[in-house]
């Protein structure tokens, strides 16, 4: 009996222990699940972040949308979004009133040092904004792309203890993307200049001049403006000549020299092979512009192209057509231009030929 009842007492003992044991376990078992929960939480956070910024990321307003997503998703405050412009650190975004930043001493010297913090305190470290609310938690994250500072957001909150290790990792893979962002805005940016312009003469292609002038509504009658077509002379024989290597340097000087000769407003661009096209706006007649291109042409005739020993003058012919005076659409004067630089090849070439002057 004693025996059965040492045993009884001695399972009980190791029962008690294990339940104990599994208890715990179980415990711990269930903190982990909080703990897994949450960073899938702030995982799934960092997707949608992800997300929002690759839909915005070409806008204008991406940095004021980021800013408006840190104060959404992390629940501070106040959040503020600066880049350097200039080489200069600069408020991109924020929500405190009338943009009235004051920056603390110590959070000066983070930002200069381009380094992450974190500062809780129980008294107010500052006060923020127009109604002065008292700054119990305040953090910071640089933005760098490829280790180089271009930004910084500072994240503040009234409450003490607001901001947390959590918050700060968040913060930081905000800031990385923001700086994603960016570098692909400027990457975007880049490919779309690219995609403007023509690779050897560097000025606008025949597609970004349709657009441009396309996107211009023309319906106004007093929006007067010329079209030019602009074709080098003999342009097949300098390069059966001279080899297509000088050809490139007549069409790179031919550019150069309408360039030089043009406005601010006016759009030029390359047509094709050594074919260019002008849109001209803000004259106040037709014979202005008839001297602008002249002077273009005398200027042109002039200046010699010289490459590998060898020098040669060249020249081109010029038609010009008028809105509204020679068509009421874009194709209409293009195809008024090149009648008149077709004219202007047939009799003699090296001249402009206008249409205010010679009816087609
Ligand atoms: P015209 O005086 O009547 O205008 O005669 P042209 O010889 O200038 O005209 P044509 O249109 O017969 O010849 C144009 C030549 O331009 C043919 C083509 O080989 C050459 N070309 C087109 N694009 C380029 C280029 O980018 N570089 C060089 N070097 N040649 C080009
Ligand atoms: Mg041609
Ligand atoms: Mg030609």
């Amino acid at each position: 009996m004693q025996d059965y009842e040492k045993l009884y007492n001695s399972l009980r003992t190791e029962y008690e222990t294990y339940q104990k044991f599994s208890e715990q376990h179980i415990q711990e078992l269930n903190e982990k699940n909080v703990k897994l929960e949450k960073s899938i939480d702030s995982l799934s956070n960092i997707i949608e972040v992800s997300k929002y910024i690759n839909t915005f990321f070409s806008s204008d307003n991406l940095i004021s949308m980021i800013n408006d997503m840190i104060l959404g998703i992390l629940g501070v405050t106040y959040s503020t979004i600066f880049l350097i412009e200039n080489g200069e650190l600069t408020i991109k975004a924020s929500n405190i009133e009338e943009m009235n930043i004051n920056l603390t001493s110590k959070e000066f010297t983070y930002i200069n040092q381009g380094e992450e913090f974190l500062i809780n305190s129980k008294e107010p470290l500052k006060q923020t904004g127009e109604h002065k609310v008292d700054i119990h938690s305040i953090m910071g994250s640089p933005i760098k792309v490829r280790e180089k500072f271009i930004g910084y957001i500072i994240v503040e909150h009234n409450l003490y203890k607001f901001m947390t290790t959590e918050l700060k990792l968040f913060l930081r893979s905000i800031a990385n993307q923001i700086a994603i962002a960016i570098e692909n805005s400027l990457l975007y940016k880049e490919l779309e200049q690219l995609n403007q312009k023509d690779s050897l003469l560097g000025i606008y292609n025949r597609k970004y001049f349709y657009e441009r002038i396309e996107r211009k509504e023309i319906n106004n009658e007093n929006d007067k403006f010329a079209i030019v077509m602009i074709d080098i002379d003999n342009f097949k024989k300098i390069n059966d000549t001279y080899g297509h290597q000088f050809g490139d340097k007549v069409l790179i000087n031919t550019a150069n020299i309408v360039k030089n000769g043009i406005d601010k407003n006016d759009i030029f661009a390359r047509y094709g092979g050594e074919e260019f096209i002008l849109y001209i706006s803000d004259f106040t007649n037709e014979d202005v512009v008839y001297n602008k291109i002249e002077s273009i042409r005398r200027t042109l005739e002039k200046s010699q192209v010289y490459f590998n020993g060898e020098s040669k003058y060249v020249t081109a012919s010029f038609g010009v057509s008028f809105f509204p005076l020679n068509g009421t659409d874009l194709n209409e004067l293009i195809n008024k231009a090149d009648d008149l630089l077709y004219k202007a090849k047939k009799t003699g070439k090296n001249r402009v030929l206008s249409g205010n002057i010679f009816k087609i």
